[in-house]
């Protein structure tokens, strides 16, 4: 059966679920957006993110993680053009954040992780290579996502299968119904609206709540990827640095600062960013400290976290509309990208079966 489906949402979730569902010739697709790549802005999560895979999952939901580290390797060893690379990637732990109450995530920080298997070559670090103060280190080859290169590379693949893309801004999720570029009446929307969805009519999810990250785009470069599990100077601080592929710079953060709204970067929180970046890896700015540091630009933006964890599930509109909501990702939505638009995939071949059993 033919579905006509209007994807709501550019950000890495809505383009990796239009992605997917665009290989099957039977559905034509409309993705509609308010922002598309190429703008920044704090409504939108999907630039300001690294992007790297350090997996925050537990065990038991790590299955979307696990799917999109085998997709993500793929683009990385096989297509250049998406501006994956390879990085190694150091973890170190501080015991006293692990028990801390603070919104700095702790997954990546496990001392007996599920993903010690999912990478090649993952080890723990003998303890001259752990950072002082910390209790422990571990490293892994991973990926960084150059996201200026990738999100318009997601673009230009759905463009090749025939998706169309437009702006358009909706207060309630049941305008999208009439937004195909068909003229049809949508059989299926896909809601990838991320923090959109706390205000978005007809879904108002209030589990949905913001943590902001502030983060400073360097020239710099770091030899490896880093995150560090806090601070002295705040609950919800950590450290991290990661290389964009392909000139992108290096990210380094950061803040995780849950039920925070506000997207203007703060001067003395990115002086302490950068201070504990040059103090546990003086190379980045050539021994000069904070001064050898050239920045590209200061940014904060705003992951989409929601209590309950994402919902990536279906809602019946109405007799002839359903809806798949892929939301709430949080500070791993490139790093479960795949796995979540294989779940929308899935439903809807669900949603078409049922259909078809009923007009028989
Ligand atoms: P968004 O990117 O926010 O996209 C939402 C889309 O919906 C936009 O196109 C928006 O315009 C549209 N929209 C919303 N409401 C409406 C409406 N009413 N009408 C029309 N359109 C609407 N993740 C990782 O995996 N690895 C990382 O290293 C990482 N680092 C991060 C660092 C920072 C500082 C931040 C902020 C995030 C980071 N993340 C990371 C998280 C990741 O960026 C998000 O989980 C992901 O981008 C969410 O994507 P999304 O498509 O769900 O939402």
């Amino acid at each position: 059966m033919n579905e006509t489906i209007v994807v709501l949402g550019a950000g890495v979730s809505g383009l990796t679920s239009a992605l997917l569902l665009s290989r099957d010739k039977r559905n034509t697709i409309t993705v509609v957006a308010k922002h598309m790549p190429g703008d920044l802005d704090g409504e939108y999560a999907s630039p300001f993110a690294g992007a790297n895979v350090m997996p925050m999952a537990t065990s038991d939901e790590s299955q979307w993680e696990r799917e999109t580290w085998a997709e993500l390797k793929r683009l990385c060893q096989e297509v250049p053009a998406s501006g994956i690379h390879f990085q190694k990637c150091q973890v170190h732990r501080r015991n006293k954040d692990i028990s801390m109450n603070s919104d700095v995530p702790k997954g990546p920080f496990d001392t007996n992780p599920w993903f010690k298997d999912m990478f090649d070559d993952f080890r723990e670090l003998p303890q001259d290579k752990v950072l002082p103060g910390c209790d422990g280190a571990s490293e892994f080859t991973s990926v960084c996502i150059n996201t200026a290169i990738y999100l318009p590379w997601l673009v230009g693949q759905l463009l090749e299968n025939g998706v169309q893309l437009k702006r358009g801004v909706v207060s309630d999720i049941r305008e999208a119904k009439r937004l195909s570029h068909t003229g049809r009446p949508a059989t299926l929307i896909i809601n990838a609206t991320g923090l959109g969805s706390y205000k978005l009519g007809g879904v108002k999810d209030t589990n949905m709540y913001p943590a902001r990250g502030q983060v400073i785009v360097v020239r710099n470069e770091v030899d490896s990827m880093l995150f560090v599990s806090g601070t002295e100077d705040g609950a919800n601080e950590a450290v991290y640095a990661m290389n964009r592929a392909a000139g992108g710079g290096a990210i380094l953060g950061g803040t995780f600062e849950a039920g925070t709204w506000d997207t203007q970067p703060d001067p003395t929180t990115a002086l302490r960013i950068m201070s504990r970046i040059v103090k546990v890896r003086p190379d980045i700015a050539g021994g000069e400290g904070v001064a050898g540091l050239s920045v590209v630009r200061h940014a904060a933006g705003l992951r989409p976290y929601r209590h309950g964890g994402a919902r990536v599930e279906a809602e019946k509109m109405d007799d002839m509309t359903t809806v798949v909501h892929n939301y709430g990702h949080g500070g791993w939505g490139y790093q479960g990208s795949y796995g979540c638009a294989k779940s929308v995939v899935e439903i809807v071949d669900k949603v078409r079966e049922g259909r078809t059993r009923a007009k028989l």
